[in-house]
């Protein structure tokens, strides 16, 4: 693999689940820019945005991006990374980009089974299927624009894998 891999999708779609399994088969280096920035920040996401703003969390998400991107490997991205004209680019050309969709009520119940405590604020405010529904309608055209592969992602994570693995003639199955 000389390229990096970018999985990108809203919050629960799997980018660090399937990442991490990915980047086990193939011996492959893995990074999560939410992991990542937070950090070299030495704060939460939930820290950044209360204390400088959504922006200034964008601003810091590319300059993650393009650090991480220095290496070939697996890259787990933030939901919202692809607001970014800059970043669907910077991605698209870089690498290889997946957009891991899974339906509304597949990313609900993952999120209410698994909260992720403190990860990120909520971004409307709104309960959990209002906000994923809205999330994903404000989003989905922009994964698809950003990526090369759309897999689904509602399937177990070895199968998400796999089809990955496939897509891409990726040669560690
Ligand atoms: P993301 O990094 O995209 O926000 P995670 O990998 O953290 O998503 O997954 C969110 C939750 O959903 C976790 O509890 C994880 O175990 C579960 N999960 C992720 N992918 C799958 C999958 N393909 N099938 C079932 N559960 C999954
Ligand atoms: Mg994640």
């Amino acid at each position: 693999m000389t390229q990096p891999i970018f999985l990108i999708g809203p919050r629960g779609c799997g980018k660090t689940t399937v990442g991490l399994e990915l980047a086990r088969l193939c011996q492959s280096d893995f990074v999560d820019t939410d992991h990542w920035l937070q950090t070299h920040a030495g704060q939460s996401i939930a820290e950044i945005v209360e204390q400088e703003g959504w922006e200034s969390f964008r601003a810091r998400e590319t300059a993650t991006l393009e650090a991480v991107a220095a290496g070939a490997g697996i890259i787990a991205t933030g939901g919202g990374i692809i607001l970014s004209a800059y970043n669907r680019q910077f991605m698209r050309e870089k690498g290889i980009v997946i957009y891991l969709c899974a339906p509304v009520p597949v990313l609900v119940e993952r999120l209410e089974a698994s909260p992720e405590e403190g990860q990120r604020p909520t971004l409307t405010g709104k309960p959990i299927s209002e906000e994923v529904s809205a999330v994903l309608a404000e989003r989905d055209a922009l994964y698809r624009e950003a990526a090369h592969h759309v897999v689904d992602a509602s399937l177990p994570p070895a199968k998400v894998v796999q089809n990955i693995v496939t897509a891409l003639h990726l040669a560690c199955a």
